[in-house]
């Protein structure tokens, strides 16, 4: 039996993937492939962090086993097949209680919803989850027509989150292994927290675990919750064998890891070729510098494109930190893809492609056409030559070197959405070839 949960904690406290893992710990059922971890997108305003759904098959399992986790000192196992082992309504009745006495009900942002379904669900609802945007009545409505169950919980509108998780297909996909302490671990010293993440970027496969540069030990949670930390990785046995060896080796205090399977790092979330742009949708553009780029407070960048016929406003903002150091290289002429969120009229870098550069040209004094020797420049293009009296407008083009060079530009890792796919990924590593 298929269930789905999403919109359980506030930004106080409480990871809705916490709570899969006490629902799987009290329900005594087995768990039948991999729980999956599926981000939605990511504009949405209600999210409370990384708009993240869960799903998981629970029943009893059959076929060959492998080792997916470990809750207290007992090995969390995952069956390849299973059977149905529990009704929907029973399920239903086993979960609700415990949702309701852990999430964060207190805070008017967390609407849970649950939903049981005996299969999956058509796909079709998961790409409109997390690229567009989704009414509970539209939630209500695919659910009703699918035959799965639900319960909302105040408003519910995590029945929307985990419709979407019960129509993922996985068709990219990357895994994460997380590890958890009931109700928050304590933090660990920046020094400790970058040696532990850079110990982790040598599995196999493992992506956005730090960045140097800033300091930033991404496996760290950078608020309180029952998750201590999270690797993010595209080879599952490398992070079933080394990265749950590793984390047990660092003797952090930890209840409970669990591995996931996920859309993260899969750019799910973006829609190609677009016919236009609208607010809180993520796309993928080509068009060519129009204006230089240029800042405002804040350190802010930004500069227009011309897409299509229309002219398109990009950014790159002060959290992008050295990523802003390319942006405001380039220079009119450059023909560039770029990917982010529209929001306002502007779009939200997350990554770019400089395909093909402008050239650049300088401005020099020009020789003098008459006696060769070189002219002076006395502003607004007045070139005088001191030996000959000639005056000449042009000045003398040089084609200038930049240092900027076509290829792809990724925003550091302290910057990186959950769903951003790293250049850096090959097709045949993210594992399946999407749709
Ligand atoms: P949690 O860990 O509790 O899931 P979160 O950061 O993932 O936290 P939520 O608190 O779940 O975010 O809030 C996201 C809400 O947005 C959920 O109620 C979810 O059902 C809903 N949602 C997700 N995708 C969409 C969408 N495309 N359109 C409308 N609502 C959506």
């Amino acid at each position: 039996m298929y269930l789905a949960i999403d919109d359980t904690d506030s930004s106080r406290g409480m990871c809705t993937t916490f709570l899969l893992t006490e629902i799987i710990e009290r329900s005594g059922l087995d768990i039948i492939g991999m729980p999956a971890l599926v981000r939605l997108n990511p504009t949405v305003p209600f999210k409370t962090r990384g708009n993240g759904a869960l799903r998981v098959n629970l029943g009893r399992g059959e076929g060959q086993t492998r080792r997916i986790g470990v809750f207290g000192n007992r090995p969390v196992r995952a069956f390849q097949h299973g059977s149905e082992a529990i009704a929907e309504r029973d399920l239903i009745d086993m979960v609700e209680p415990v949702v309701r006495e852990f999430a964060e009900l207190g805070d008017d942002n967390t609407n849970p919803g649950i939903v049981v379904s005996r299969q999956e669900l058509p796909e079709e609802f998961y790409w409109r989850a997390v690229q567009d945007f989704l009414t509970l009545d539209d939630a209500e409505e695919f659910l009703r027509k699918h035959g799965a169950s639900y319960v909302r919980i105040k408003k519910g509108r995590g029945i929307i989150g985990s419709a979407a998780a019960l129509s993922w297909r996985g068709g990219r996909k990357t895994y994460e292994l997380l590890a958890y302490r009931y109700p928050h671990g304590e933090p660990l010293p920046l020094d400790r927290r970058m040696s532990m993440a850079s110990e982790a970027n040598t599995i196999p496969g493992t992506f956005n675990n730090v960045d140097r540069n800033n300091m930033h030990a991404a496996i760290f949670p950078s608020e309180k919750t029952p998750v201590i930390l999270g690797i993010r990785g595209r080879d599952p046995e490398a992070l079933l064998g080394q990265g749950m060896d590793m984390v047990t080796s660092w003797n952090v205090d930890h209840d409970r890891i669990l591995v996931y399977e996920s859309n993260q790092g899969t750019d799910d979330h973006i829609i190609e070729n677009p016919v236009k742009l609208q607010d809180y949708h993520t796309y993928r553009i080509t068009g060519r510098v129009i204006s230089s780029p240029y800042s405002i407070r804040g350190s802010h960048y930004f500069c227009n494109i011309l897409w299509k016929e229309s002219t398109v406003k990009i950014a790159a903002f002060e959290p992008t930190k050295e990523f802003r150091q390319i942006f405001r290289q380039m220079i009119p002429g450059d023909m560039i893809t770029v990917y982010g969120s529209f929001s306002s009229g502007t779009i939200n870098v997350e990554k770019l492609d400089l395909m093909r550069r402008a050239r650049l040209y300088g401005k020099s004094s020009p020789a003098c056409p008459a006696c060769h020797k070189p002219m002076e420049n006395h502003g607004n293009g007045d070139y005088r030559c001191p030996t000959c009296g000639e005056r000449q407008k042009i000045p003398h083009y040089t084609v200038v070197d930049r240092s900027l060079s076509e290829g792809h530009y990724d925003v550091p890792v302290i910057a990186r959405r959950h769903l951003s796919r790293p250049f850096d990924f090959s097709a045949q590593t993210v594992g399946g070839t999407g749709r």
